[in-house]
Formats: C-alpha cells, structure tokens, sequence
C-alpha cells in the first residue's frame, strides 16, 4: 500500500509538472504575439520554461525514475525482515506462555511438597500475617482447633481465644525477631483438657509473614509433675518421722550422757546416727524446697534493701562456722533489687553458706552489687578452695558435688546449688560461676534491672 502510493504520488509530480511548463509555453505563445514581445521578456519566458524543463527532467531522471526500483530495494529489505520480527515476537511470546505455565506448574508442585511436608508433621504449624490472620495452617494446626480444611483467612485470636497467646505473637510481629515460649498452657477446645506447648515463631521475612511452630509438651510436662508430687510427698512422708526419731535420739544420748559407760562406748554410735539423721533431715529439707520452687508459678516480687538481708545473713550463718574467723566486705552500689523476697533470701543463704563451707579459717568473703545497663548484678566472692575447671559446669546440676573426697569432709547435699540456679531463672535472671581451683570463688548474678 504504502509503496504504491509513493508511486502514484511521484509520477503524478513529475506528470504534473511536464503538463505544467507545456500549458505555459503554450499560453504564453497564443496570449503574447510574439512580434510585440520584447525581447528581455521573450528570454524571461524561455528562461522559466526552460527552468521547468530542467526541473522536471531532473525530477523524473533522479527521483521519479529511480523510485520503483528504490521501493522494490526498500520492500525486498524490509518487509521480509518486517514479517520475520513479528513472527519472531509471536514465537518467543507463545515460548514465554509455555514457560510460565511450566514455572506455574512448578509452583504448584513445590506448594504441593510443602503442603505435605508441613501435614505429615506431628507438630500443628500455621503461618499468619502482621494482621495475626492465618495464611496457611497445616492438618494437625486444624486438627488441634478443630478447623475446617482450609483455616486461612480466620483471625489467629479467634481461633486459640487466648489473649496471652496473641500477646506473644505481637511481640514477635513487633521485634521481627525469633521468639519462643517455654510451656505454654491452653485448653486448645473449650472444655477439653489442658495442653502444654513449647511455641517458637521465626519471621518469614521475605513475605512478610510470620511461622508459628507449636511442639506438644503436655506429655513431658505431666510426667514432670508426677515426679515433682512424687518427690515432695515422699520427702514430706519421709522427713517427718526422721524428724521425730532424731528428736527422739537427742533425747536419748542426753540422758546417757551423764552414764561414764555411754561416753567410752556408745558416744561415736550415737554421735554417728546423729550426724547422718541430720544429714537426712536436710537432704529431705533440700529436696522440698527445690519442688516448691520448680512448682511455684507467681513471684511476688517486691523491691527489696539488699544491705539489710546480707547483714542479717551473715552474722546468722557465721554461727554455724564457730571455728572459722571470715573477714567480709560489703559494696552496693545498687541498692535494691526487685525480687521475690522468701526466694532471694534463699539464694543469699545457699550462696553465703557455700562461701562459708568452701573457705579457710581464715578466709574473705565480699559481696557486690551494682546496674550494668538493664542489668541488676550481685557477685559473692571467697577466696577458698575453688572449683577445679572441668567440673564448673556441672555444679548446677542436681546432688554434684565436686570431688567426694573434699567433699565428704564439708557436709552438704549437692542440692543447694540447683535450688538457686532455679530460683534465678524464675526471675528471669542468669547465674555463672568464675572459679580457679586454690584460689576462689565467684558467683555472679544478673537480674533484669527495675
Ligand atoms: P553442697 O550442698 O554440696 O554445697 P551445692 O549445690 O551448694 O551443694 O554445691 C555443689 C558443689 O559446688 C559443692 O559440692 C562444692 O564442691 C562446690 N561449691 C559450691 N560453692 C562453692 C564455693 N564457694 N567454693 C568452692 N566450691 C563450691
């Protein structure tokens, strides 16, 4: 289409200008006799129909003729390569059709892979979004709520009617960081029975969506409670009796005590029975305390005077250790903490009494308190016998005692310890030990600052 019209246009110019210069020289040559024509007219005339002449014959040789052929140049360059750039385009436009159905269908394959992975899990795992809405939920997760199949678009708060819950995941949401939550209990369904979950949540940060991974603790959670009832009844059971038998024992050796026969024979006997009972006693005593504290739930925390408590402390403490002459000092920078007062004052005295047990006679015990940050720090130190390094990680742990021989010299139950690393962790705080074996000791505690 193109081409012709160009075609048409050039020859009707070069048409148009041949007819053009004919019809002047013709008008010219009837409306003037030439006789009256002057001469500088007569050549003006010449002069521009011979310019017309030239002009068309140049038109015609340089443009119009030539014209054709440079179309036919110009169509056989480009409309080929015109038709084979479209065809070109349709042919990669339906490859990329084909591609992205094959993307498409990868997708929803590896959807598929997860969705199975994430159902054959034990554990119920959801995704939610920054609105706590559930994006996908796998079958235990709706298992576990009684979901229909597809749970998404329902609200994560709905769902678990636990505002504690909610108040986790908007923590997590908030600091866009890992979060877990230690035995977290629930009736998942009303009125079915408590369940205990250990729930970790990581953000999927890429899509901007949270993962919610709850793991069943209920069953390690009751067995722990059936220990914790078993060891306090039975301490309970136990600890009364030899109560009464070692009160009973005291009351015989004072009355034997005035016999001469008692004192040469019987004395180390009795002084034996006497000193195990009371070993018992306290074992027993240990073992409550360590119960009550794993099963205390609330602190009662209060804002405590942490010079009065370790005053009173050690002048109490220093009654059980008559041969021993303990120079202590004392510096708190920080003066309160805020605590749970019957629990601390138990930390205080396992720590002391330790310090006491493990120094010389002639030793030095300080203590120390001061804010670090968002740290409430306490450190007790003693220059005693110290703790030999591959054993300071284990001295948390329940009935250690490092190195029986020493240790059978200095009584104790191996419980103490434990008792305090508990109670710590119940306040949300942290415990190390610093030791070199003939050197010292130095217990560090850091609590959240108030
Ligand atoms: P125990 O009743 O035996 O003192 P603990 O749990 O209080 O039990 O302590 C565990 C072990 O840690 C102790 O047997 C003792 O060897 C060691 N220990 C604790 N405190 C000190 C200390 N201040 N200096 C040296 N050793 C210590």
């Amino acid at each position: 289409m193109i081409e012709i019209r160009y075609k048409k246009i050039l020859f009707f110019q070069a048409f148009f200008l041949f007819v053009l210069g004919t019809f002047l020289y013709n008008y010219f040559k009837q409306s003037f006799d030439v006789q009256h024509v002057s001469s500088s007219f007569w050549m003006t005339y010449l002069g521009v129909w011979f310019f017309f002449i030239v002009f068309n014959l140049l038109f015609i040789k340089f443009f119009a003729l030539p014209a054709p052929s440079l179309l036919k140049k110009l169509e056989s360059s480009t409309t080929p390569g015109e038709d084979l750039s479209w065809s070109v385009i349709e042919d990669s436009l339906s490859k990329r059709d084909v591609h992205h159905q094959i993307i498409q269908s990868e997708y929803e394959i590896e959807n598929l892979k997860y969705k199975i992975l994430l159902d054959s899990l034990h554990d119920p795992v959801c995704i939610f979004n920054k609105e706590q809405m559930i994006v996908y939920s796998n079958q235990p997760f709706d298992h576990l709520f009684s979901l229909p199949a597809n749970s998404s678009k329902a609200s994560l708060l709905e769902v678990t009617r636990n505002f504690y819950f909610q108040d986790f995941l908007s923590k997590a949401i908030s600091t866009n960081d890992a979060q877990k939550l230690n035995e977290f209990s629930f009736n998942p369904i009303q009125d079915s029975f408590k369940m205990f979950f250990e729930i970790k949540v990581f953000p999927l940060k890429n899509i901007q969506n949270y993962l919610c991974i709850m793991h069943d603790v209920t069953e390690r959670k009751l067995a722990d409670q059936m220990r914790e009832d078993f060891v306090s009844n039975f301490s309970h059971e136990v600890r009364t009796p030899l109560t009464i038998l070692n009160g009973q024992m005291q009351t015989l050796k004072a009355d034997l005590e005035k016999n001469p026969e008692f004192q040469t024979k019987f004395k180390p006997t009795f002084d034996k029975i006497d000193k195990n009972s009371k070993r018992l006693v306290n074992l027993f005593n240990d073992l409550l305390r360590l119960t009550s504290v794993e099963k205390k739930k609330d602190l009662v925390k209060e804002e405590i005077e942490i010079e009065p408590m370790i005053d009173g402390l050690f002048e109490e403490l220093a009654l059980n250790y008559p041969l021993k002459t303990i120079k202590y000092t004392f510096d708190f920078r920080t003066k309160t903490f805020l605590v749970d007062y019957n629990l601390f004052e138990q930390v205080m005295i396992n720590l002391i009494d330790n310090a006491y047990k493990y120094v010389g006679a002639l030793g030095n015990i300080s203590v120390v308190t001061r804010t670090e940050g968002l740290t409430d720090i306490l450190e007790i130190s003693d220059d005693g016998m110290g703790i030999p390094e591959d054993q300071q990680h284990r001295i948390f742990e329940r009935f250690f005692r490092v190195d029986s021989s020493r240790s059978s010299e200095i009584e104790g139950t191996g419980l103490g310890l434990s008792i305090v690393k508990h109670i710590i962790q119940k306040h949300d705080g942290k415990i190390k030990v610093t030791s070199h074996k003939g050197k010292g000791t130095t217990f560090t505690i850091s609590l959240p600052a108030h």
